[in-house]
């Protein structure tokens, strides 16, 4: 099987963007053995793009297409190609769903061209978007594999992983059984990340590593293919085993999980409880705790501090502390972990301040904070971070270290 890569985007074609989606696809599909012979990048235009969909016909079966599946007048994508083949496109009931579920979800009118991302090529079988609205395709006709996907990597990388790959696999006659690991870490950067086992990357052929990184974690998919499925999972243990060497302490789990259910797993098997006192993230800790069932066991409740008077008044934060050291500090966070926890009686109290931004506080840039931690019986202790993102990004990425510090 020989495949072509065509990305559709007039910015691609301006040097506004690079094309990185057709590196990280012929990575991928060299590692599963597809030669790609053919790039091919052309602007949003559907006479240009059927002219290179007859050409990419002639000389390949695999023919992989990102971008222009979104709403705008601009994405074109499919359009074309159902005209090209004389397909209709209908409605895919879950992608329209779920577009419809967001717009509930943010309040907001949905408009006649964001239904349009719902619409899929009749016959195709629908790739599922876990990052965005736009699903993806993949066709068979007339010998030829047609693959649309999203032009965002953000969502293309995850759904060429999670669903288009193994789509293609098992459309190839072969007796290969393929076997995909998640690894997950957090408090290490991507490139640091890569740096570290850049060796391992590049002479992995079974299994293949891939990196991915999304909201401050990064992620190293390993995945193996072999005729016994017990062979397929050992060279997956033997390469696993390699890396966790190097970098096993900021590895927290496999798969689907994520830290804070990690965490809510760990807190219920030592029997502990934990609240929080939280100024920085407003609630958001507990809002992303208590989304994990069961939390009831380990949850005892929480303050949302926001103001110097809660800190003061509700939490018992000394005076000094406030008007000496300030509420941006380690002094503060440690009182707030420590009193959280006395108060509503937990063995843990974690606590959150610090300056989210988009304006600096106590003259402290944004992105500065304290996260707080108080175990019973031990020392309280508090960690300072400075974190460099937006405001949201800044808080998500606090809740993160806060599980993360549990953890440690
Ligand atoms: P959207 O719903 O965001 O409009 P789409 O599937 O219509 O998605 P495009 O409109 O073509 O995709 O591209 C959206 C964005 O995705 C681009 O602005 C660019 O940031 C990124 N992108 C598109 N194609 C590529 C590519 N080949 N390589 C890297 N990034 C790309
Ligand atoms: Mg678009």
């Amino acid at each position: 099987m020989n495949a072509e890569i065509i990305a559709v985007g007039s910015e691609l074609l301006l040097g506004q963007i690079v094309n990185t989606n057709a590196r990280f696809l012929s990575k991928q599909l060299a590692d599963i053995g597809i030669n790609v012979y053919y790039h091919t990048v052309v602007g949003d235009n559907p006479h240009r793009l059927k002219s290179v969909l007859e050409i990419a016909e002639k000389r390949s079966n695999l023919i992989i297409f990102t971008g222009g599946l979104g709403p705008t007048k601009d994405d074109l994508t499919k359009e074309t190609i159902a005209s090209h083949l004389g397909l209709k496109l209908v409605f895919d009931e879950f992608a329209l769903t779920s577009i419809e579920r967001y717009f509930e979800k943010v309040n907001r009118i949905m408009t006649e061209n964001n239904r349009k991302q719902a619409l899929v090529l009749e016959q195709s079988e629908v790739l599922q978007n876990d990052h965005g609205m736009a699903p993806g395709m993949l066709l068979t006709k007339n010998d030829h594999m047609y693959m649309l996907l999203p032009g965002p990597p953000k969502e293309m990388e995850p759904m060429y992983l999670d669903y288009a790959q193994p789509a293609i696999m098992s459309k190839l006659n072969t007796e290969e059984k393929i076997v995909s690991r998640v690894l997950r870490f957090f408090g290490i950067g991507e490139a640091m990340l890569e740096a570290e086992i850049e060796d391992i990357i590049d002479k992995q052929t079974n299994p293949t590593i891939a990196p991915l990184a999304s909201d401050g974690e990064v992620t190293l998919r390993l995945t193996a293919k072999h005729i016994s499925l017990e062979t397929a999972h050992s060279l997956i243990d033997e390469t696993e085993k390699e890396i966790l060497d190097r970098v096993q302490e900021f590895f927290y789990g496999y798969d689907d999980t994520s830290l804070m259910k990690v965490l809510v797993e760990k807190l219920k098997e030592s029997n502990l409880t934990i609240s929080c006192a939280e100024s920085l993230t407003g609630g958001l800790f507990q809002q992303e705790l208590t989304s994990i069932p069961g939390t009831s066991e380990v949850l005892k409740g929480g303050i949302v501090c926001y103001t110097n008077e809660v800190k003061k008044q509700i939490l018992k934060v000394k005076r000094e502390t406030i008007e000496e050291k300030g509420v941006v500090s380690s002094e503060c966070a440690a009182e707030l972990a420590q009193n959280v926890s006395e108060i509503l009686q937990s063995d843990i109290g974690i606590s959150f301040t610090g300056v989210a931004g988009p304006s600096e506080l106590e003259g402290q840039p944004v992105g500065t904070v304290f996260i707080g931690i108080f175990v019973k019986g031990h020392t309280v202790r508090a960690e300072k971070l400075l974190l460099g993102g937006t405001r949201e990004a800044n808080r998500i990425r606090s809740v993160k270290y806060g599980c993360y510090l549990l953890l440690k």
